[in-house]
């Protein structure tokens, strides 16, 4: 952990310099390359990025949970790909294992993730397991001293390019559910793994995501994270809580970003003889705008600094992860109206691409009906309901 707040400062302000200075000409290249470029990576490892939240004691920075959140509000005022680079290593790629790996396989995956060495991803998701995450289907079965991974895991960012896959799957047969699932770690080379070609998607161009085929595919028993069986999923939601709280401040960094790029365009742009910047009808979306990334980043934080005191945010974090996906949704909305007919075309601004980008926001890590249902739940549950 950071404990010099000169420190902390110093990392914000570089995060804030490099994405303005580096990351904003990039934009456009890496929609083009649908690949973030290498150069760039190699960049990225040598600042130390890719260790933003794994303890300083396996080669990372140790982020708390506020002061990742703090640099994930800065780091993703650019072009989702650029930190969805990133965005595994610091989130779910690491995070099992930090929560709940054993020392040695710390000791063994850690540090190379921390470096950038190693690209990490989760596989969770699969064809029938997708809002309902416990249904996982794909299988281990022991033999000897290996698991014997049979199935398929749809949707995993950056799985074409990962070098270590923390996955879920069945260890006990007959189970329904989250009990009888359990973590591994695979690494690629392992027989038996395969991701599929990158698909082709919405937006988000840059950020491979594909499936990941386990056919008899043999891992030592040494990868079972914690080297305990059947509490999977609970490791996961552990990841999952976290990573909820930092997705939270990934989507509100484009936010600020998109509102900046409008209120530019809005001082410039003439219609009426004025900027339409003046219009009152406009300014009206700029405070609404401004409005819901203050409450979003206010929420996050509090919620961030209730993890870091050890609190549960099983409740907070879904309602983080609810709120500032939607608000990153309407925000691009109302940046594309304020941005007129360029706002809608490629060649004329980056909104459009903003637009389509955020739009997975809503989707992933939980949709927001999950996260409706979620809410609910526990807030029925305080209240005694059964
Ligand atoms: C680009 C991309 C990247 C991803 N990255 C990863 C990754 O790295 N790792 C990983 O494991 N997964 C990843 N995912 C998967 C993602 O988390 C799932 O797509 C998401 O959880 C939704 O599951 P689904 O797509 O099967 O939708 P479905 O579950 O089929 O949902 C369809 C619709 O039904 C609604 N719905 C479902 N159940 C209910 C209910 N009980 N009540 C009300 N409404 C309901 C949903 O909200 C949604 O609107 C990624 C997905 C995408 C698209």
């Amino acid at each position: 952990m950071i404990r010099d707040p000169q420190k902390l400062q110093n990392l914000l302000s570089e995060v804030r310099a490099y994405v303005r200075e580096q990351w904003h000409p990039l934009e456009n290249t890496v929609e083009q390359l649908d690949h973030v470029p290498d150069d760039i990576v190699q960049d990225l490892r040598e600042r130390g990025f890719f260790g933003w939240s794994i303890p300083e004691a396996y080669g990372g920075l140790g982020l708390s949970t506020e002061e990742l959140i703090l640099a994930a509000f800065e780091l993703s005022q650019a072009s989702v790909a650029l930190r969805a680079r990133v965005g595994t290593n610091t989130g779910i790629g690491s995070e099992a294992l930090v929560a709940d790996g054993t020392e040695a396989q710390k000791q063994r995956w850690l540090p190379r993730m921390a470096t950038g060495e190693l690209t990490g991803c989760l596989a969770l998701t699969e064809p029938d397991a997708g809002s309902e995450a416990s249904n996982v289907q794909t299988t281990a079965r022991l033999e000897g001293d290996h698991y014997v991974l049979d199935g398929r895991k749809c949707y995993i960012t950056n799985a074409p390019i990962a070098d270590v896959f923390t996955v879920v799957a069945r260890t006990e047969p007959g189970t329904k559910g989250s009990s009888g699932l359990s973590a591994f770690i695979v690494e690629r080379g392992t027989p038996g793994l395969r991701t599929g070609p990158a698909y082709k998607k919405m937006g988000q161009a840059g950020s491979p995501v594909s499936d990941v085929f386990f056919e008899n595919c043999r891992v030592p028993v040494g990868n079972l994270i914690g080297g305990q069986e059947g509490v999977g999923f609970k490791t996961i939601m552990k990841v999952l809580n976290k990573q909820r709280l930092h997705l939270s401040a990934l989507c509100t960094g484009p936010a600020i970003r998109m509102l900046d790029l409008a209120m530019e365009h809005t001082q410039n742009r003439q219609q009426f003889g004025k900027a339409v910047g003046n219009f009152q009808l406009l300014q009206a979306m700029v405070a609404d705008s401004q409005t819901e990334i203050y409450a979003a980043q206010s929420m996050i934080l509090e919620a961030a600094r209730a993890r870091d005191r050890g609190e549960d945010v099983a409740l907070t974090a879904s309602m983080c992860k609810y709120f500032a996906s939607e608000m990153c949704g309407r925000v691009a909305d109302r940046c594309v109206q304020m941005f007129g007919g360029a706002g809608y075309v490629a060649d004329f601004s980056p909104i459009e691409r903003y637009y389509r980008d955020v739009r997975l926001f809503r989707l992933y890590e939980g949709t927001s009906q999950i996260h409706q249902m979620n809410i609910a739940k526990l807030v029925l549950r305080e209240h005694g309901a059964t």
